[in-house]
């Protein structure tokens, strides 16, 4: 086993809107917990909003703090009282943002992605309220990491955190073969439910969307494209199916007008689920389409039990990650990665840590 260093470089968030690479000392590992090489590490819509302060007081709880919350690496060392968790240095894995408590009602349901302890003190949510990956190493429980595949590459694996999210959602509206789709907003997360869709029986999807990334949408499985800046969203949608509407709607875009046009592009009975923050904006929603057209809809938070079904996804090869990860930039250049991510031109910026 390599000797692990005492110090590495971290993307430290020093001041709101500022990044520095530094070098801080390597976290170690209590208890249950494992220390993790970081190989991949995507930067997201959330990360940007963290930066730039958004969320300040709460997302980070203070400063200086490390972000980064998609991300995949290697065991580089195991804790005290792992012994039982089945992982070895040297093992490739993926980690789930949290683990709740384990002993609350929702924990105990399976539904720990709310944890009704999530205000307490000690709770961690990495990358949010503990610290994230945007580093070369980076702790966490074991109970939090899921073991990835050779085949399964770096950066795609840095994609199971958005994936295991359009899994869950797929799950909440209870997807079935045949069915029709629109998903609205093809970012990362459009882009990966698109294909997760299509790959749980979706025949038909419709993505909403504007500029290059509809043709990349289009690449993935799209059978049907519609460009809001040329025509009305839902019309195009309906068009689409004969005028009905599709069964259901994700809602990828965060944008909160968005869901007026999902509730006019869904069928009598169809659902609507919400993928995503709007950052405490408000939508205005014709009320009365719910009783009379008797839709759901269906909030998607976080991914519980879904890492291991987006992992063999992955690894089956039933997903495209190439032209989603094609964006990849050394440590030292966080700030070019953030940039491109702001300005539309990368869809997902992967930072390479380790190299
Ligand atoms: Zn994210
Ligand atoms: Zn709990």
């Amino acid at each position: 086993m390599s000797v692990l260093p005492a110090a590495m470089n971290a993307a430290l968030l020093s001041e709101h809107g500022r990044l520095d690479v530094s070098s801080i000392p390597v976290p170690e590992p209590g208890p249950g917990e494992v220390l993790c090489r970081v190989l991949a590490c995507g930067i997201c819509g959330t990360d940007l909003k963290i930066v730039r302060g958004d969320f300040a007081g709460v997302w980070p709880p203070s400063l200086p703090f490390v972000i980064g919350h998609e991300w995949s690496g290697e065991v580089a060392a195991l804790g005290p009282d792992t012994a039982r968790s089945g992982l070895s240095v040297g093992d490739r894995v993926v980690a789930e943002n949290h683990a709740g408590c384990s002993a609350c009602p929702m924990c105990r349901s399976g539904r720990y992605n709310l944890c009704e302890r999530v205000g307490e003190p000690g709770f961690k949510l990495y990358g949010h309220t503990a610290p994230g990956a945007l580093a070369e190493f980076a702790v966490r429980p074991a109970v939090a990491l899921h073991r990835v595949p050779r085949s399964v590459d770096d950066a795609a694996a840095a994609l199971v955190n958005q994936g295991a999210l359009t899994v869950h959602a797929a799950r909440r509206v209870g997807l079935t073969a045949g069915a029709t789709v629109a998903v609205y907003g093809p970012g990362l997360l459009g882009l990966l439910m698109l294909q997760v869709a299509r790959a749980s029986g979706a025949a038909a999807a419709v993505v909403v969307g504007r500029g290059e990334r509809l043709r990349t949408a289009a690449e993935l499985g799209a059978t049907h494209l519609v460009d809001y800046e040329v025509d009305d969203p839902a019309a195009g949608v309906r068009a689409v199916t004969g005028g009905r509407g599709v069964d259901v709607v994700f809602d990828c875009s965060g944008n909160p007008a968005v869901l007026a046009q999902a509730v006019r592009s869904v069928r009598r009975g169809g659902k609507v689920a919400i993928l995503g923050l709007a950052g405490g904006a408000r939508a205005e929603v014709a009320v009365d389409a719910f009783a009379l057209d008797e839709l759901d809809l269906l909030g998607v938070r976080s991914s519980p039990n879904a890492y291991p079904a987006m992992i063999s996804l992955l690894a089956a090869g039933a997903i495209r990650t190439d032209l989603l990860t094609a964006d990849r930039y050394a440590l030292a250049d966080v700030g070019v990665a953030f940039e491109a991510l702001a300005q539309r031109t990368a869809i997902r910026p992967i930072i390479l840590p380790s190299k």
